[in-house]
């Protein structure tokens, strides 16, 4: 008998759509669904596949307006950024429909023969979405497996299926077969957990908390599973003296509030240079209270509300009484999981307001005194995902990029993604690559074939 999620409107508290999660024996049905679609599917023409690809982002791009407003009634995001999520999924899929046709193996010289490479897909692919980006992270995966010619089972988070099942839909409105990419909403412990298990699923793309990326590596291990993990973040934006300093403050709440800090390249940590710490802080106080916080459907809004109560608690747990709060931004009364942009100046390095990624509109300010200092602090985490340096020097925004141990640096900005090129994390903020012109590379193994040409 299968169970049904209330999905619910994040904003409101209201009920978007009630939608039946996927059982153990429905996960392996699918994955049986999926195993049988796989050799038409990697068999279909290279430029045939990409024309597919190609159709698949035209429904995508046809349908923009009415993902993103399922985004917004599911996630809360304000209708801006749903929009560009939604644009982001046909990005990639133009982006990497380039790659069938440019699967090129080597001919490498060898004695006695010719020697070749080929790049064959893996067969089943499972992709593990969260909550906190449905419609990207879910492409990030699916675009450019599909392209090497693999077949997709995905996963969205409990909280946030509805963007997930209707690119599904649209995928077989554009033509991609059956069961080459289905959609299987359900809960982490049974639909996550048999991608894990399951001896046909051939690569598990996981995407959520470093805690759950550990279970799932070590699950892996057991059939030697290929695993992409991309996990948590404590990000540092470090703003130097040199630097533009009204920019980095007006810029710096966007950096980290963006998506109510749900975000894995949330800026959290705001490293500034002791000598201009006041200035700064002066100037941040009117920028995060100018944050628009409010009705994630309003064109104006600028930050809407958590994803669930539960989560609110969790983000209110890191702020008890007596928690050294500066200032806060404002956020509604009433229904919806409001929570207000808020920064705090802890003192203590081992303050979990600078060690744990709070995943919620909270942001640290502290002080250090030199470039060596900044680069030390920036390190002092287990995370290593993303970051900003603020400076007008050349030479000191490539030393410090170079310094900090981090995937996705950006130097007066606080870009960390964009579709062509790659996205990842250093120590236990991930492994392996996303998008990029290489993230194809992640779902082929290379075959070697020798062919002797001596009789
Ligand atoms: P989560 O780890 O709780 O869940 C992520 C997904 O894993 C969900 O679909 C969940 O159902 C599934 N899952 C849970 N238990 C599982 C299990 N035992 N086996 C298999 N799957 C299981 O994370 P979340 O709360 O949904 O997302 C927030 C986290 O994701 C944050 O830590 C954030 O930093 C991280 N994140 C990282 C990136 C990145 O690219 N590095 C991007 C977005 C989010």
């Amino acid at each position: 008998m299968s169970i049904a999620f209330d999905v619910i409107n994040p904003a409101t508290e209201e009920v978007v759509r009630s939608v039946p999660l996927t059982t153990a024996d429905g996960t392996d049905a699918a994955i049986a669904r999926a195993g049988a679609a796989l050799p038409a599917w990697r068999a279909v023409a290279p430029a045939d596949r990409a024309r597919l690809l190609r159709r698949f982002a035209d429904a995508v791009d046809a349908d923009i307006e009415n993902l993103a407003r399922l985004e917004v009634a599911n996630s809360g995001h304000t209708i801006g950024n749903a929009r560009w999520e939604a644009g982001n999924v046909r990005d990639l899929l133009n982006y990497y429909s380039a790659a069938p046709e440019r699967l090129n193996g080597k001919q490498i010289p060898v004695s006695g023969g010719v020697n070749i490479t080929f790049a064959e897909p893996l067969g089943v692919v499972g992709v593990i979405v969260p909550w906190n980006f449905p419609m990207p992270i879910a492409a990030w995966g699916f675009a450019p497996a599909l392209a090497a010619g693999n077949v997709v089972v995905l996963k969205p988070a409990e909280l946030t299926p509805l963007t997930a099942i209707r690119l599904a839909e649209l995928a077989l409105e554009a033509g991609i077969p059956q069961d080459v990419f289905q959609v299987l909403p359900g809960k982490g412990s049974v639909v996550g957990q048999r991608f894990v298990t399951h001896p046909a699923v051939r690569k598990v793309v996981f995407t959520g908390s470093t805690e759950v990326g550990k279970q799932v590596m070590a699950g892996c291990a057991d059939q030697v599973k290929r695993v992409t993990l991309e996990l948590g973040g404590k990000n540092a934006n470090v703003v130097f003296a040199d630097a533009d300093l009204e920019r980095a403050a007006a810029t710096a709440p966007y950096g980290v509030f963006d998506n109510a800090g749900q975000d894995c390249c949330a800026r959290s940590r705001i490293l500034v240079q002791a000598d201009v710490y006041d200035r700064f802080m002066e100037l941040l106080e009117p920028a995060v209270k100018g944050v628009v916080v409010g009705d994630p459907s309003a064109e104006s809004t600028e930050m809407g509300p958590l994803i669930s109560a539960a989560h609110r608690d969790h983000v209110a747990a890191f702020l008890p009484d007596g928690a050294p709060v500066a200032f806060r931004g404002s956020a509604p009364d009433g229904a919806g999981f409001w929570f207000p942009p808020t920064v705090v100046t802890p003192t203590s390095p081992s303050d979990v307001l600078l060690t744990d990624e709070v995943f919620g509109p909270v942001v640290a300010v502290v002080p250090f005194a030199d470039e060596a200092e900044a680069v030390a602090m920036a390190n002092n985490t287990e995370y290593g995902l993303s970051g900003s340096i603020w400076t007008s020097d050349v030479g000191r925004a490539l030393r410090v990029s170079r310094g900090i141990e981090a995937g996705n640096l950006s130097v007066n900005s606080h870009a960390s993604v964009r579709y062509s090129t790659p996205f990842g994390g250093f120590k236990q903020s991930g492994l392996g690559r996303e998008l990029g012109p290489d993230a194809v590379d992640a779902f082929t193994e290379t075959k070697n074939v020798f062919i002797d040409t001596t009789f």
